[in-house]
């Protein structure tokens, strides 16, 4: 018997408008007994063919592939890949001599819910959030390598930590391809060590990018926090873009290692940083009024909506606390990147922040992710990162 999936009467709606989504209460039943991770069909009610995805446990039930009549097979993630890869090069992300650091495959975003691919260098590090994607790695991996060729020599699986927790399988991470990799790459002309065996994510935030790029041009002559530094990117395009001193905080030690270690290949022997493990509210609480330049960055406070109001009240303690101490004439990049918060939620907290704060304060800019993290325009759940540009009186 087929697996398939039988929508109730009407449920369809949401796919017609190609969101790739499926939830639970959506479903009449579930044919030919799946198991999680399995390709499955999606049938309307009255039996026509609408969808083929990823069947997985919990409230989204399905992840969808395709809206096409077609098979999930190697040929289907080289084309998905190829595209990807396609739309990067075109835009001046991919193949690009000043920057080897990029998002290659976003999940929605590229038509593969549950997939994360980043590129270091010569290393694609890929990330699994559903149980398809990762019965499927070894296909994908072989298809990035058709993709990018000689460009790619390793390929690194992490995923212990996106998968459900609860699905029973092996989660452990490995080298898919290759592993005698060199850790340093580019992004925009600067050298940052990447420890994706270690470190969070797939090693680094791909996604501040263009955003480190806009704070480099502020920088010059300003003293500056990076508060949530963690690889320190923020703090290093300050120094390349002239700041007088730039101070990195990070809860994490090893984040600070990793900061000392990325101003060191760029900037050797620099005085003007200095990196400080601490927690970020003893670290408002207790500094002077020195800095004109301030970042927050910090990780995502809510990653369920029953945590958002509390998370709400921590933007907003954190970005008064700034707000009350840069030097008038100051300038504050302030970040949230949970996907439950959105951008209304956000510049509310900021705002009230500002008030509580009792200073006058304009926003320059309004930030958002990188193109190489780009946005289904039929999933608008994708698009997570916000931030705002300050001019604080
Ligand atoms: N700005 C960084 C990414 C920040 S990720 C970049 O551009 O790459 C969030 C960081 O916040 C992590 O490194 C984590 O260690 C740190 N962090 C988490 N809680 C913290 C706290 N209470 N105080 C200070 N740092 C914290």
């Amino acid at each position: 018997m087929e697996k398939a999936v039988i929508l109730k009467r009407g449920k369809e709606e949401s796919l017609q408008r190609f969101h790739p989504w499926i939830f639970s209460g959506a479903i009449q039943r579930i044919e030919g007994s799946p198991e999680e991770g399995d390709t499955v069909t999606v049938y309307t009610n009255d039996h026509r063919f609408i969808a083929r995805g990823h069947i997985q446990a919990g409230s989204i039930t399905v992840r969808v592939l395709t809206f096409k009549d077609e098979p999930i097979t190697y040929d289907f993630y080289l084309n998905r890949i190829s595209i990807a890869y396609k739309l990067r090069t075109s835009i001046g992300i991919a193949e690009n001599p000043t920057n080897d650091t990029y998002r290659l495959i976003h999940g929605e975003g590229d038509n593969l819910p549950g997939l994360i691919v980043d590129i270091y260098g010569d290393t694609a590090v890929m990330q699994a959030h559903s149980v398809g994607m990762h019965i499927n790695r070894e296909q994908i991996a072989r298809a990035l390598k058709e993709t990018l060729g000689s460009r790619l020599n390793n390929i690194y699986y992490k995923s212990d930590t996106t998968l459900p927790y609860k699905a029973d399988i092996d989660k452990s991470n490995y080298y898919l391809s290759g592993g005698n990799a060199s850790n340093i790459s580019i992004e925009n002309g600067l050298r940052f060590h990447i420890d994706w065996l270690r470190g969070q994510k797939t090693g680094f935030f791909v996604d501040q990018r263009e955003n480190r790029s806009l704070l480099e041009k502020y920088a010059k002559g300003r003293k500056l926090l990076n508060m949530f530094c963690y690889t320190g990117g923020f703090s290093i395009y300050a120094l390349r873009g002239g700041a007088e001193l730039v101070h990195s905080v990070d809860s994490s030690s090893k984040a600070i290692d990793l900061t000392n270690a990325n101003v060191a290949i760029n900037f050797p022997n620099d005085t003007r940083h200095a990196a400080y493990a601490e927690d970020a509210f003893d670290y408002l609480e207790r500094m002077g009024n020195n800095y004109d330049l301030i970042i927050l960055d910090p990780p995502a406070f809510a990653k369920h909506r029953d945590s958002l109001r509390n998370a709400l009240v921590g933007y907003r303690r954190l970005n008064a606390k700034a707000i009350e101490k840069i030097q008038p004439g100051g300038i504050i990049f302030t970040f949230s990147c949970s996907q439950v918060v959105s951008k209304e939620n956000f510049r509310t907290a900021v705002f009230t922040a500002a008030a509580m704060a009792k200073r006058n304060v304009r926003i320059l800019h309004q930030l958002t992710q990188p193109a190489d993290h780009p946005v289904n325009i039929y999933h608008p759940e994708g698009e997570y990162l916000k931030g705002l540009v300050l001019y604080v009186e």
